[in-house]
């Protein structure tokens, strides 16, 4: 080694990308991060990273960062100082206030920042912009979770841990795929199995899960409430209950046993084409299983019923009595790094930090004193309700932290037109991303390696986060920035925290359940999970245990609806999207790796070999795949993965981005969009032709939407799905 150059620093930390928050260390010398390393003895990860992990690195290479605030010029951008990026910024948001209230701006936080960058994103929109117009991508994962579970349970996370694998008798992989989403915990699933731990998978896929199950549901797609209701119509037909867990720690159950009544076995199986012989093993299995952990993800949340979908598993789980002991409980797996923070931090239109409610009096009044500032009582819009506020011209203005709406979120044409509808669109943003091109100021933000602060993984594990270099160029943290804005905007200078630690220190006195964390006691590997308070100071890894937070559970009635759009004449196939393993969200990050980038075509569309056959598609051969929403182009995988009639495409990448054909029908309580399924049509191009990307597509003036040309786009009625008996909207988030 050259002997002026400067030494290897080793700087412990936590993964970037999904909430399984493995832990590891960045190896950095002088500015830049050269590798990254497995961190031994971590609880989670025990040594492990997946191949994102692996590649952190490359996420923030600087050499194709945003280093310096860009404005928008005549055909693109233009570089720009703080100052000036700044005071356009709070002239268009006063303007858009003065003329149409603090309710006509807001901010979308971000599930890959920090706890205290989230904490700023709330605080910045409730005690500077006066509104609780605060959201992030939640809302597109597991708001049904934080939803579903507040009514039933009491509280909206991942009632066990990661550790509950290795003790449980069962594990039920319910909707999701971990091995491709949460990589390390799908390897302790499959070591678990191997060990000698039933497996029971319900999807509409054969998922790597699947294939090494003791018994796969391949349900039809949007299913789930008559498969779940016909579970239970077998368990309490054949007395399979946990009466004393009922008795003792349930309410409400008659209600739910009558309802089920109208879900018998033969019923079930044709509504979901599950056998009855199979319904009546996993009933069989579920209910003899001394313990049973059941873990679900988006292919329960992501639908117009996503509520009532996590509603009907949380009866499921109650009714067996697998909940509040080692190796059991309902457990969402939250996608990114800190989903589940970003939620605990209230970057929600209807709860504070802990989830305190803004539409209590007593809750305004304790964070109105602490913040010194008003608050408002009326809760805000969802970031879909953003969006169409703006196509109504209601909503004017939208600070956006480093999400990327216009490849993650449904109908991408509605959501392009909705920020270009916008007066001012001000992204944060670590490189260029498709929404940052709509963008009238970005803003250079810093990365993961070059802040501290926390993450809380899917577990409610809080861990620290390590700057490992400075940030590059002229990049801030967010919670810096928004603090000198606040500053300029309002004279409030509540957001001007000496260090990270001290944002820490304030949350964690406005928020019970992080009540006894401090960075000292987070120091360890492995950190604290929540609730961690005075009487819990070691934290709470099994929830529920001797009551839940309603005192009693509650159990309430579900039925099946099918999904907003089916198949028919003229789009015959349904679409469902899904996530790879090399990739991570809109891919801003992970397809800066070149390894990972390598292991992928640019866009890919999943087909049975039946349907690719009758529609005389070839394996590898380009497709056209339209909806009523969009067209786009790519090539085929073909696959008994999936079942005949439906196909499957990831949503990473830009090429081909699988929402600008899904379907914006939303969940009445949460506002989830059915990402799951929409009617598509699929047709062969001819063999050798290149798929064009979106943009090629838009270029060739090919893409319509709605049976418009895009650029005359008039947003479609949003379908809600349809309820007699469920329970009230209590939760809103
Ligand atoms: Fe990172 Fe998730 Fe992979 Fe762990 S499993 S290394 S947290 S991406």
């Amino acid at each position: 080694m050259d002997s002026h150059e400067p030494a290897i620093r080793t700087v412990s930390t936590t993964c970037p990308y999904c909430g399984v928050g493995c832990g590891m260390a960045l190896r950095a010398r002088g500015d830049r991060v050269i590798g990254v390393e497995p961190a031994l003895g971590h609880p989670v990860s025990r040594g492990q990273l997946c191949a994102k992990g692996h590649s952190s690195a490359f996420a923030v290479d600087p050499r194709d960062r945003i280093l310096t605030p860009l404005v928008r010029a005549a055909g693109g951008f233009e570089e720009t100082s703080w100052d000036e990026a700044f005071t356009i910024i709070v002239e268009a948001l006063r303007s858009a206030r003065q003329q149409a209230g603090p309710d006509s701006v807001g901010v979308i936080a971000c599930a890959r920042a920090t706890n205290e960058d989230n904490y700023a994103a709330q605080k910045f929109a409730r005690a500077v912009l006066g509104t609780n117009n605060i959201d992030h991508c939640a809302r597109i994962c597991h708001s049904p979770s934080v939803a579903g579970l507040r009514q039933t349970l009491g509280s909206g996370a991942m009632t066990n841990s990661i550790d509950d694998i290795d003790e449980a008798d069962l594990i039920v992989v319910f909707g999701c795929d971990p091995t491709e989403n949460h990589s390390i915990i799908g390897g302790r699933i499959m070591r678990a199995k191997l060990a000698g731990a039933g497996l029971l998978v319900v999807d509409p896929r054969k998922t790597r899960l699947a294939r090494m199950a003791d018994l796969h549901l391949q349900l039809r797609l949007g299913s789930n409430i008559a498969l779940i209701n016909g579970l239970l119509h077998i368990i309490f037909d054949n007395g399979w209950e946990d009466a004393a867990f009922l008795e003792a720690r349930v309410t409400d159950t008659d209600v739910v046993r009558r309802k089920v009544k109208e879900y018998p076995p033969d019923k079930v199986a044709e509504l979901t084409g599950v056998s009855t012989a199979d319904l009546v093993a996993a009933a069989r299995m579920y209910t003899e299983a001394g313990s049973a952990l059941l873990a679900y993800g988006m292919g329960v949340t992501q639908y117009a019923c996503g509520t009532n979908n996590v509603i009907a598993l949380s009866n499921l789980v109650l009714a067996a009595g697998h909940v509040g002991r080692e190796g059991t409980g309902i457990n969402p797996l939250r996608g990114q790094n800190n989903v589940q923070g970003a939620c605990d931090m209230g970057a929600l239109p209807n709860v504070y930090p802990g989830y305190q409610d803004v539409s209590d009096s007593d809750a305004r009044a304790k964070f109105s004193r602490a913040w010194g500032a008003p608050l408002s009582d009326r809760p805000g819009l969802t970031s879909l309700g953003m969006m169409k506020g703006a196509l109504a011209g209601g909503f004017r203005a939208l600070i956006l932290m480093g999400e990327d709406p216009v490849v993650t979120d449904p109908d991408q044409n509605h959501v392009a037109a909705a920020l270009n509808a916008m007066d001012l669109l001000v992204v944060c943003e670590l490189t260029m991303t498709e929404t940052a091109k709509h963008a009238d100021v970005v803003l250079p933000a810093a990365s993961f390696a070059e802040k501290d602060g926390t993450f809380t993984n899917t577990e409610r594990r809080v861990q620290r986060v390590r700057a490992a270099i400075p940030p590059p160029g002229r990049t801030r943290g967010d919670w810096q920035m928004l603090g000198e804005l606040a500053e300029r905007l309002g004279d409030y200078r509540g957001l001007r925290w000496p260090n990270s630690r001290a944002v820490f220190q304030e949350m964690t006195s406005l928020t019970p359940p992080y009540s006894a964390m401090s960075y000292e006691r987070l120091k360890g590997p492995g950190g604290l999970q929540w609730p961690c308070a005075a009487e819990r100071p070691e934290g709470t890894p099994v929830l529920h245990r001797d009551e839940f937070p309603l005192g009693k559970a509650r159990m309430l009635p579900v039925r099946h609806a099918e999904p907003s759009e089916q198949p028919d004449d003229d789009y015959p196939l349904w679409l469902t999207t899904m996530r790879l393993g090399y990739h991570y969200g809109c891919g801003s990050m992970t397809r800066k790796s070149p390894l990972l980038e390598r292991e992928t075509p640019r866009g890919v569309l999943f087909i049975n070999p039946s349907d690719a056959h009758s529609n005389g598609i070839n394996e590898g051969g380009p497709v056209r795949v339209r909806s009523r929403r969009g067209c786009i182009e790519t090539c085929a995988v073909v696959t008994d993965d999936l079942p005949e009639g439906t196909v499957s495409m990831p949503y990473h990448f830009k090429e081909a981005p699988s929402n600008q054909l899904t379907n914006t029908a939303e969940d009445p309580v949460t506002k989830m969009p059915e990402l799951k399924a929409c009617a598509v049509i699929v047709e062969p191009l001819a063999p050798g032709t290149q798929p064009r990307a979106v943009d090629e597509l838009h270029a060739a003036g090919e893409l319509y939407v709605g049976g418009q040309r895009a650029g005359t786009y008039e947003p479609q009625a949003v379908v809600a799905a349809t309820t007699d008996d469920e329970p009230e909207d209590d939760a809103g988030s």
